[in-house]
């Protein structure tokens, strides 16, 4: 396994790999790797011949109060989830390698990055989309993975290749859990033990929901009612937003139909998780 971090090394093994017909599978990520970027790295060892894995703490997509300096990073550890899954590359480039001094280029997807996170990390979706479209073009790999626990993401991500027309197929992976039901995300590493108890009040308000769902409620807000009792009888919790949206639009539905996404973002202390589950019949 290779570990790159300039650009033109990278285009120098992808323009090899491509001579020798070799399919090609990327796994953006911001490292601290745990088993849920390692799901998205099977499902790409299994589609594709070989695999990247870029590791890039892209500072665009941070507001200037969020997490950038503290965001949890240690490489050697990332070296080692990699290898396991059978990874061939690693890039990890510094932000001057990815933004030179006179960088003024951005891509923006309109309507989709006005919900949800977007609404409360004005410019983080600019600088996903900027950054991703950056990884595809220094890659250009066959198929990408991005996992459904960012489901905004992989939404905003797939509206970008079919209005840009990227000739990259995006592949969306299931999330993965914690035993108790916690997403699994490098920032549970911010977690206190008391605090770790805690976070599973966003797990519990999903489960809450699917109950009702099951037992046949449509009503949106009265599934939001008993969610964010869920949570608000959590002390340490406070909810940022929990909505229901359609998951191809992302904007609000009152009646849940298929394929409602319903996404929650809930501070615990100081730090800020995700989850979310879209619905089918
Ligand atoms: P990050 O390093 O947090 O930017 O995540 C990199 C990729 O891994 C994104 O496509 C995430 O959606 C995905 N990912 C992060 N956590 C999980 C999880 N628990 N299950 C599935 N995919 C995940």
């Amino acid at each position: 396994m290779k570990v790159i971090t300039t650009i033109d090394e990278v285009r120098d093994q992808v323009k090899s790999w491509r001579n020798n017909g070799e399919s090609i599978g990327l796994v953006p990520t911001m490292g601290y790797l745990h088993e849920g970027h390692q799901s998205l790295m099977a499902s790409a060892k299994k589609d594709n011949q070989r695999v990247i894995v870029t590791i890039f703490v892209n500072p665009m997509q941070f507001g200037p109060k969020e997490d950038l300096a503290s965001y949890p990073r240690d490489l050697e550890r990332d070296k080692k989830a990699c290898q396991q899954m059978g990874v061939d590359l690693i890039f990890w480039p510094s932000a001057d390698e990815m933004y030179d001094a006179n960088f003024n280029s951005y891509v923006n997807v309109n309507g989709l990055t006005d919900a949800l996170c977007g609404k409360k990390r004005p410019g983080h979706f600019k600088g996903v989309c900027t950054v991703v479209t950056k990884l595809f073009n220094i890659t250009q790999p066959d198929r990408a993975y991005f996992g459904q626990k960012d489901a905004q993401q992989l939404a905003v991500i797939q509206r970008m290749v079919q209005d840009l027309n990227i000739p990259i197929e995006i592949i969306g992976c299931p999330i993965v859990r914690e035993s108790d039901g916690l997403a699994k995300s490098s920032r549970n590493s911010y977690l206190s033990e008391q605090e770790r108890l805690a976070a599973i009040c966003l797990y519990r308000s999903i489960e809450q929901a699917k109950q009702m769902i099951k037992a046949g409620e449509k009503s949106v807000a009265t599934i939001l009612k008993a969610m964010q009792n869920v949570i608000n009888n959590e002390p340490l919790a406070k909810i940022d937003y929990i909505e229901f949206v359609d998951f191809a639009t992302l904007t609000n539905v009152d009646v849940l139909k298929q394929d409602s996404l319903c996404a929650l973002a809930v501070y615990i202390g100081k730090t800020r998780l995700i989850d979310n589950f879209i619905y089918h019949h």
